[in-house]
């Protein structure tokens, strides 16, 4: 059976949804520099695996769960300067998720999560505000930039060091994309991208990430990154069943 919104034909998703209530995990990402060893796409690609895994874990819970194709152009005001930098304004990806939810919920899907791994500030808030509109327990949004998940990361991300090092390698390599093999020999950098956001900087070559990166990308490992992956899947189950057990509570009362 496939997770994947866009494989279904149309009668096996009306089938699903007449049967019970479906979840959609929307993937949203950017196109973004990421270092010399590390695809543009790569927190997109963080977003599909991460949804995938999930959609999997929710399933197996007795959650219905479907992943809709990604959302792959985010804010990325932080990497100006950079080939690769392909971004769109906040509040047209605001617009854009708001529209891509509410067509969901039109089409029978009963809750939609936004997982996102795309940590730019401004792009987080963009992306909690398409969800604000709609009633309680109806979206959420899995990001690791908040407290809650972001603590229960490696010790690199909490740092804040959270930018095509060895959080972010590690990740790729799991999800089996291709990483450079340059990664290996790439020297260590201790930037902290959420000290420098708060002192105001606001670009990558302002923090002195001159090429594109922090942290230590030669120390990620393939294993790592599949302790993460089950870690940020942990975050998506979560904030889903959270969701759904809001909208059983507004059920039960009317
Ligand atoms: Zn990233």
């Amino acid at each position: 059976m496939t997770y994947e919104l866009a494989g279904m034909t149309y009668d096996e998703l009306a089938s699903l949804l007449a049967t019970r209530r479906v979840v959609a995990l929307v993937p949203v990402g950017s196109v973004e520099p990421h270092g010399p060893h590390l695809p543009l796409s790569t927190d997109t690609a963080i977003s599909v695996t991460c949804a995938l895994r999930a959609a999997e874990r929710l399933s197996s819970e007795g959650v219905s769960a479907v992943v809709a194709p990604s959302v792959s152009y985010g804010v990325t005001d932080y990497a100006s300067g950079f080939a690769g930098a392909v971004g769109v304004p906040a509040d047209v990806l605001t617009a854009l998720l708001r529209a891509i939810a509410s067509s969901l919920y039109e089409t029978g899907i009963s809750h939609v999560c936004f997982i996102n791994n795309h940590l730019e500030p401004a792009h987080d808030a963009a992306v909690r505000a398409a969800t604000t509109c709609f009633p309680t327990g109806s979206a959420s949004v899995a990001c690791p930039l908040t407290r809650r998940w972001g603590r229960t990361l490696s010790d690199e991300f909490k740092r804040g060091e959270c930018h095509a090092g060895r959080y972010e390698t590690s990740l790729v390599l799991a999800a089996g994309l291709p990483v450079r093999a340059s990664f290996e020999a790439l020297p260590s950098l201790s930037l902290s991208l959420s000290a420098a956001i708060r002192d105001g900087k606001t670009t990558f070559s302002e923090i002195g990430m001159d090429r594109a990166y922090t942290g230590a990308p030669s120390e990620a490992t393939r294993d790592e990154g599949y302790a993460l992956f089950e870690k940020l899947v942990t975050m998506v189950v979560t904030e889903v069943r959270e969701g759904l057990a809001e909208l059983n509570a507004l059920s039960e009362a009317t």
